[in-house]
Order: structure tokens, then sequence, then C-alpha cells
């Protein structure tokens, strides 16, 4: 390998992803870092002081945001009071498994850790869902849970910020995703880095501009422990055809995903496109675009 071209007298050792440059290990960590620091300060996602819950699935994504959030609120003192919430869908094989990585995650960053269930909250886990409607839009059913189950978390541990794990290559492949299915009322906020979830405490994307190569990079060198088994539900997710169409695109050019967001960001929804206005759920209170929202139809 040749030298680190961040002229650390070091020789290199990888290739990043994202730019291209050979680094060694330390100049990659700060170079990593770095990125989400600057994301962070130039939207000023946090104030200082503030509590924030970090989405924690035991993955790879959330076990890199819970390392360098509290790595950045030490080095920087952004004065943050970090906890980790989790949600068990009740999936066997999966969430079982990777909540022991959250558990541990706790332990090793010495983070409180709250879980949701949707057996708690819903009565029914995911197994159980399946089970009665068989192995079709899953994903649906789960998404509009979990969205929720964290909504109630936040609340519950009276936190002022909702934290997730989603990365570049997650907010690139949703706008394509939304591109694809013609929903312009997610693809005008998919690429927001703040959003409200309509009861007032904000979720923000830290690692909006991180690419997933680079995270599975840095928790290798890291030496982070995490979970990676795919969800026995997966496979039948729309999203997979476009994560599979950005990867493929990614070969030709990893700049690709960086111009996905950005061309998401630049867009303008036509004012007289037919868009659906957020409301509270007759039922439960929470947000819902219908009069009953999709957890409780
Ligand atoms: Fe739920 Fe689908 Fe994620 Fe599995 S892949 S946890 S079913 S949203």
């Amino acid at each position: 390998m040749p030298p680190c071209s961040a002229q650390c007298g070091k020789n290199a050792i990888l290739k990043r992803p994202k730019t291209g440059d050979t680094l060694c290990k330390e100049c990659f960590f700060e170079a990593f870092e770095n990125e989400i620091h600057f994301t962070i300060t130039r939207a000023k996602l946090f104030k200082p002081g503030s509590k924030v819950a970090i989405a924690a699935s035991g993955g790879k994504d959330s076990t890199v945001l819970a390392y360098v959030m509290k790595l950045l609120n030490e080095k920087y003192d952004y004065k943050l009071d970090l906890v980790l919430l989790s949600i068990d869908e009740g999936i066997t094989g999966y969430r079982d498994d990777s909540l022991d990585t959250v558990k541990q995650n706790r332990d090793d960053y010495g983070m409180p850790l709250k879980i949701m269930s949707y057996k708690d909250l819903y009565g029914w886990t995911m197994d159980e869902i399946v089970a009665e409607i068989g192995r079709k839009n899953n994903c649906t059913f789960c998404g509009v849970f979990r969205r929720q189950a964290l909504d109630r978390g936040a609340a519950l541990l009276n936190v002022d910020y909702l934290a997730t794990g989603h990365n570049a290559d997650d907010i690139a492949e949703t706008v394509l995703m939304n591109i694809l299915r013609g929903d312009l009322a997610r693809l005008s906020r998919c690429t927001s880095i703040i959003t409200d979830s309509g009861d007032g405490i904000p979720r923000v994307k830290p690692l909006k501009y991180t690419y997933e190569k680079e995270i599975v990079m840095y928790a290798y060198f890291r030496k982070l422990v995490y979970f990676s088994t795919e969800c026995v539900f997966a496979p039948n997710a729309y999203r997979g055809h476009a994560r599979v169409l950005l990867k493929d695109l990614e070969k030709i050019d990893p700049a690709v995903i960086m111009n996905i967001i950005q061309s998401g960001e630049s867009l303008k929804i036509n004012e007289n496109a037919n868009m659906p206005t957020l409301q509270k759920c007759t039922r439960c209170g929470y947000v819902s675009s219908q009069d009953v929202c999709k957890a409780c139809e």
C-alpha cells in the first residue's frame, strides 16, 4: 500500500469507498468521525444539554452511531444525555439474537437501554402477524408498528431527540424507491436530516452522509460488536430492488450515492401535486395520513 494520503508518515491500509483516499487506520478514524461531527454541527442537530435516544437494533449502523455519538459527545463536549432505545418486533432467530448485541452495547458504552415490544404495545409479535397474513407486505406492517413504537418509547423516555442510524445508502435507496413508486409525499421529506414525527420529538440522522461500506470498515477496524444476520422476512421487501439498483450503480461510480441524495435535497414538488396531510389518528392519537392510522387499521 502507498503512504497514507493524509501525510501522517504511516503506510495506508485501506482505500476509502467514498472518496478513494488511501489512508492508515488512524487517519480513516479521524476522517470518518470528523465528517459525522461536521454533519451534526452544520445542521445544528442537537441543542446542548439535550437528552437523545439512539434507536438501537444491534446492527452495524446503530452500533457505530452509538459508539461515535459517545465519542464525539465526550470529545467535543456536546453535553448530551445519551440513551439506547430498542424495538422487539418478536421475530424469532433475528431480533432475539440482535437484542443480545444491544445489551452488550449498553454495557460497553455505559448507556441505559429501554426495550419496547410489539407484543406489549399491540398484542401481536411479527411472527404471529406473519402466521396470520402470510409472507406478503410484512415490512409494510412492521415499519408502521416500529415507527409508532419508537415514538412511544421516545415519549416514555422523555427525550428531546430520537437519533436513527440511517446512512447515505439508505437515504439514496429511499429516494429511488419513492421515485419508482411515485410517492411524492415521502419523496419530498425523505432527504431531510431532521423530521418531525408529529408528537414534537424530532428524528435526526447523524449518519446521513456516511457510506454503508465505510460504516462496515469502521466497525471492523474498531472491533465493534454488531449483529449482521438479515431479518427472515426481509427478502420480500420492495426496498431490496432499489438496493440492488443502487449497488450496481455504485460499482460504476461511488459518487452516485451522494448525487442521488443531493438530487433529492434539491427537488421541489409541484404545488399542485396531490399530497396527503398529516393528522392525528382518531383511535390512538399518533400521527397519520388517514383518520385511522395503519397500525390501528
Ligand atoms: Fe420488520 Fe421488514 Fe425490518 Fe424484518 S425487514 S424487521 S419485517 S421491517
